[in-house]
């Protein structure tokens, strides 16, 4: 079956790359549904802007209009109670022994693909979309393209049910990203990925740059900011 006649579910947590993959996923598929995890993210700030997102791209994208369904949001609160991590709480940001920043939060992407074929199964959708990225990324593990794919045969077994685990940045870096943006919905969308998304560890929300609103310095900013600075070089 074509997947213009199909639904999909988009893991959109409010930051630009699911917010990108939605954007994708309304040109792409009939019918849209968003969900949201709560698992207790010191940006718990993202989960405000993604309902202004949404929002506003019934404004900016005419697929929006007709295609884009409903919201669902799902405490994952568990995932702060098995360990704490610098993304859901007050630490440093840095190294760890292990070779990965302190910000990695073990199995939540596994949860969270989880979590959505459940939620997929129980309203007939098979497609699931996520903004995962090996390209220019953090080096968490449960992102690359090889875990997914595991993920997608595990999940398609457990249920007894196919489950198509798309992840269009996978292969594009943060400069691609706006570029892919701008292609998908015009500067409309540019200026709503900046105005509306939000990437920024800290949740930062009271210093606007030309790329949004962020602290600047932490990695997700640092990796939003360099992927705008080469976009709008290239232009
Ligand atoms: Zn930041």
């Amino acid at each position: 079956m074509a997947l213009h006649t199909q639904p999909a579910l988009v893991l959109f947590s409010g930051g630009q790359d699911s917010a990108t993959c939605l954007a994708w996923a309304l040109k792409t598929f009939a019918r849209v549904e968003t969900l949201g995890f709560d698992y207790g993210q010191r940006h718990r700030v993202e989960l405000e802007v993604r309902h202004d997102f949404r929002a506003a791209l019934l404004h900016t994208m005419p697929e929006a209009r007709t295609r884009l369904g409903e919201d669902h949001l799902v405490d994952l609160s568990m995932l702060k109670a098995l360990g704490e991590t610098a993304m859901t709480a007050e630490r440093t940001i840095e190294m760890a022994e292990n070779g990965l920043p302190t910000t990695f939060v073990p199995g939540r992407n596994l949860m969270f693909f989880t979590a959505a074929a459940a939620l997929a199964y129980r309203r007939t959708i098979r497609h699931l979309v996520g903004g995962m990225c090996e390209t220019d990324y953090s080096g968490y593990p449960d992102c690359r393209d090889d875990t997914l794919k595991a993920l997608q045969v595990a999940l398609s077994l457990g249920l007894a049910s196919p489950v198509t685990i798309h992840t269009p940045l996978m292969w594009r870096d943060k400069a691609e990203t706006w570029a892919w943006a701008r292609e998908l919905g015009g500067q409309g969308l540019v200026s709503l990925m900046i105005d509306h998304t939000h990437s920024c560890y800290l949740g930062d929300r009271s210093r606007k740059w030309a790329w949004g609103y962020g602290c600047g310095t932490c990695p997700a900013c640092q990796l939003r900011a360099k992927g705008w600075d080469t976009f709008t070089h290239d232009l």
